[in-house]
């Protein structure tokens, strides 16, 4: 009763009001206070940390591809087993695009830097993770003439607010000068989560998700394009795109991901 009539009060109103604008005040700048105050955590275990991103623990855990890999998917060896040999995966089934290339392996500290940067609004980790793409992918960077974002439908992009590829590319075509579009590419239909499924379940699942609107073809013909995401786990988003770029006469379509999924064993045959 007694707090009833203390907030019905004029004065509490009125701290009330002066409480809410300081509180939204507040909120506007309280990044930028924090920032100052206090050391910035790392994403992965919240431990403080200089600057952005991960902590010299999570880097070192962090497992960066390196060769020797196979020419076409870019799954890392186990051993060398000469120049331009192939994983049996990129012999059994070869992929739509030309080349894929990731910065890491897809474990558990680039799981949690993917998930921060999709769905937590972790938009300053994309120039870090960036960096690490632009170094993987420097050959083919050489060789593209435009990135392309693998782009989300307009509804997950509307309540993610954000596409994390497109972060991601951005940061790459400002580290290596290769532009940027991203409307060359449309999601067309919403498809499911890729996570559970089986490889040929997630063929389905985007088959035919991806088109150019028709305005867009003539930027496509000719022009070699590459592919940007966050992960590469079986490769069928990544060939249903290429497969809508090439149609479009794309001269080539390349793949440079954050994190690849990688199978225990991966050997050369
Ligand atoms: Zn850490």
């Amino acid at each position: 009763m007694e707090s009833d009539t203390i907030t019905q009060s004029p004065l509490r109103r009125r701290l009330d009001h002066a409480r809410r604008a300081a509180r939204s005040a507040w909120s506007l700048t309280s990044r930028a206070i924090l920032d100052i105050a206090l050391p910035t955590l790392c994403v992965a275990c919240r431990d403080p940390v200089a600057g952005h991103g991960v902590c010299a623990q999570c880097w070192i855990r962090l497992s960066f591809i390196a060769p020797p890999f196979c020419e076409r998917l870019g799954i890392p060896f186990v051993y060398d087993p000469g120049p331009g040999l192939l994983s049996m995966e990129a012999i059994a089934s070869p992929p739509v695009y030309r080349r894929a290339r990731a910065a890491v392996r897809y474990d558990e500290v680039a799981r949690t830097l993917v998930h921060a940067l999709k769905y937590q609004d972790r938009i300053d980790l994309a120039p870090a993770m960036g960096g690490w793409m632009t170094r993987a992918g420097s050959e083919l960077l050489q060789d593209a003439d435009v990135l392309v974002p693998v782009p989300l439908h307009w509804r997950r992009g509307w309540s993610r607010r954000y596409n994390q590829s497109g972060h991601l590319a951005k940061a790459i075509a400002r580290m290596s000068g290769v532009p940027l579009e991203h409307t060359l590419l449309k999601r067309i239909r919403p498809t499911e989560q890729q996570i559970g499924l089986s490889k040929s379940e997630r063929t389905l699942n985007v088959q035919g998700a991806f088109a150019l609107p028709a305005e867009q073809r003539a930027r496509v013909h000719g022009r070699r394009i590459l592919l940007i995401d966050d992960v590469l786990t079986s490769g069928s988003t990544a060939n249903a795109c290429a497969r809508a770029l090439l149609r479009a006469r794309a001269a080539q379509v390349e793949v440079l991901v954050f994190a690849r999924v990688v199978e225990p064993l991966g050997n050369p045959i």
